[in-house]
């Protein structure tokens, strides 16, 4: 049984919200599209920017990026060579471990990642059509099924500190870098803690956001 059975949907509530899902999802690739048109990008090389702006510098590695896109590291290669070749990207050896390659925007991607600002605002505001009420309820929904569906290393979620369970906040007050992830065992600025990462684990995990938890 396939949820583009429609007896299956008339049956079953679960099965006509995955339907209801898939549609969003052709959707939304039409969307991406829509928005970046005219600005020379592919959707997929506009996210590959987004996320990059949006990830912590010292997490922003070509295998993450892989991760968070949901596409093989050949291809996201492939992206990163385009936005490189536009003078968008370039390629840093992690200080690190030279084993890794971290991303960067050059000014010219910056100025490009001001210009996506309306980058996913479509679905956005076809959302204000609900309530707040109904907002909360479909939030801890969607984020059950996300966080569910990343248990499973189907897609990555990346979060900023506040809400993960490795964050200690404020532990050396008055420095440059004042809070401290006890997963990697490194203290972060205030912009680090701010941006994104991968390995975000909630302390309230079936809330979309921590935000969803209080
Ligand atoms: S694991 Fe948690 S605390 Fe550590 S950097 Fe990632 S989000 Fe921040």
């Amino acid at each position: 049984m396939t949820v583009f059975d429609p007896e299956l949907r008339q049956r079953s509530r679960a099965a006509r919200i995955a339907m209801a899902l898939l549609r969003l999802s052709h959707a939304v690739k039409a969307i991406s599209s829509d928005e970046v048109k005219g600005l020379g990008l592919t959707p997929m090389q506009a996210q590959a920017l987004l996320w990059i702006r949006y990830t912590k510098p010292f997490l922003a590695s070509v295998g993450r990026l892989a991760q968070a896109l949901g596409v093989t590291h050949v291809t996201t290669i492939g992206i990163i060579d385009a936005l490189e070749r536009a003078g968008l990207v370039t390629r840093q050896v992690s200080p690190i471990d030279r084993r890794v390659t971290l991303l960067r925007l050059t000014p010219a991607g910056e100025q490009v990642v001001e210009r996506l600002d309306a980058f996913g605002h479509t679905l956005e505001e076809a959302l204000t059509r609900l309530d707040e009420q109904e907002l909360a309820a479909l939030e801890r929904g969607l984020g059950a099924v996300v966080w569910s569906l990343r248990s499973n290393g189907l897609l990555q979620v990346a979060e900023a500190c506040r809400g993960c369970v490795y964050f200690r906040e404020n532990v050396a007050p008055g420095t440059d870098e004042p809070h401290r992830c006890t997963l990697i065992e490194r203290f972060l600025s205030e912009q680090e803690a701010r941006l994104a990462c991968p390995d975000y684990a909630p302390e309230h995990p079936q809330g979309l956001l921590p935000i969803a938890a209080e």
